[in-house]
């Protein structure tokens, strides 16, 4: 047996897959962290200019990551996209880094990159920003390359100004516990990913346990967990009911024009009925050239109208190669106390009326009228 992939989704600088609701959760945190970051940046601002110890990164690039912020919030609460605020902020970050880092190698009198700066928490908060924006491998490349940087550049400047590692030992610590910090960052993010794979992956089987592989409906044992659903709110007091229609003749279709034809034929009228149902009703393909449609909240002469309307779609709409097909249908509601088993059954027995009736026809089973004796037994048989 082939083992099973485990490899992740390859693309570098694909976006994770989003969860739901998470990108609301994410504009909420970007105006909250904007609004944070522009009272942070206004403070400093104000107070270093007061002292008159205003370094040039604070002087002139302050403002200009505090117009960012002003853009961003703006952007994001006009309900703008989200992407492309992401990506300035990234950018403008990542600018802002890099001329902090560079500044002390420029201008090797002034400390540049030192404790006080904030350039090692601003490479944490565009980490974590670039692990949102791209795949868990592009944000960690980008981290570890800035990371580098955020190392090499504040040393050089140091080694510019005569000085070595032994003089600089608490910038050494700050830079080891950023190093920590963004190796944490990034198991959080593998992990995500891993999760997110995973999760994926468990909905694609679960998809594929519930499909019928030829008409891309419900199969059947998806079919008996929507009718246990059906059963269970008519068991509340709503109203339920169920459709089980029959193509006719069809083994005579498949004698003439072949097994192919035929199969295009149930993958055809599976299309036209999904094209009326609404998204609530659950249609299936009960086994063969037998289907079966769960209809919530529906009394037994309104989804006596939904089979009327199928069967005249079909009738209407001939197919290419065999040309016009038609179906004959079983109608009945559900009524509290019943199971499974005996709502099919008295489907199975409207539907026999109508074939023999003359087929191309809807019959709905009453109330009233009694299952005849051995129907049950046609439930098991699946077309
Ligand atoms: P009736 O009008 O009484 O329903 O007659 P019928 O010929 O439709 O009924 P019958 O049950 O005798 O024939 C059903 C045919 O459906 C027989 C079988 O070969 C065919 N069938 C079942 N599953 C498939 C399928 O997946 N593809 C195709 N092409 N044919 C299928
Ligand atoms: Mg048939
Ligand atoms: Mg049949």
């Amino acid at each position: 047996m082939p083992r099973p992939d485990r490899r992740l989704p390859p693309p570098a600088l694909r976006a994770p897959p989003a969860l739901p609701g998470a990108e609301a959760l994410r504009r909420r945190l970007y105006l909250a962290a904007t609004a944070l970051g522009s009272a942070v940046l206004i403070s400093v601002w104000v107070l270093q200019w007061r002292q008159g110890t205003a370094e040039p990164f604070v002087r002139f690039g302050y403002p200009a990551m505090l117009v960012m912020c002003v853009w961003a919030a703006a952007w994001l609460l006009q309900g703008r996209s989200l992407l492309l605020a992401e990506r300035v902020v990234f950018l403008v970050n990542a600018v802002a880094i890099l001329a902090q880092l560079g500044l002390g190698l420029v201008t090797p009198q002034t400390p540049g990159v030192d404790l006080t700066s904030p350039a090692y928490w601003m490479l944490v908060a565009v980490s974590i920003l670039s692990y949102l924006i791209y795949s868990t491998r592009g944000a960690l490349w980008f981290s570890a390359g800035f990371y580098l940087l955020g190392v090499a550049l504040p040393w050089g400047a140091l080694a510019l100004r005569g000085e070595g590692l032994g003089d600089q030992p608490a910038l050494a610590r700050v830079q080891l516990t950023c190093g920590a910090v963004l190796l944490l960052v990034y198991s959080l993010a593998w992990y995500r990913e891993r999760f997110m794979f995973e999760h994926g992956q468990r909905l694609m089987l679960e998809k594929l346990a519930n499909t019928d592989p030829l008409t891309g409906l419900l199969n059947r044992r998806a079919l008996y967990a929507a009718v246990g659903r059906l059963l269970e709110d008519v068991q509340q007091g709503e109203s339920g009911a169920l459709i089980l229609f029959d193509l006719d003749h069809f083994k005579s279709l498949n004698d003439t024009f072949g097994h192919n034809a035929g199969d295009e034929v149930l993958s055809g009228t599976a299309e036209l009925c999904r094209s009326i149902l609404r998204g609530s009703d659950g249609l299936g393909r009960w086994g063969g050239e037998e289907f079966l449609v769960v209809l919530p909240g529906v009394t037994a002469s309104q989804a006596g109208q939904v089979a009327e309307r199928l069967r005249r779609l079909l009738e209407a709409c001939p197919f290419a190669e065999v040309g016009r097909v038609t179906a004959s249908f079983g109608v009945t509601a559900c009524r509290p106390g019943d199971d499974l088993r005996r709502c099919l059954a008295r489907a199975d027995a409207a539907l026999y009326r109508a074939k023999a009736a003359g087929r191309n026809r809807v019959e709905t089973h009453w109330d009233a009228l009694p299952v005849p004796a051995g129907t049950s037994e046609l439930l098991g048989r699946g077309g």
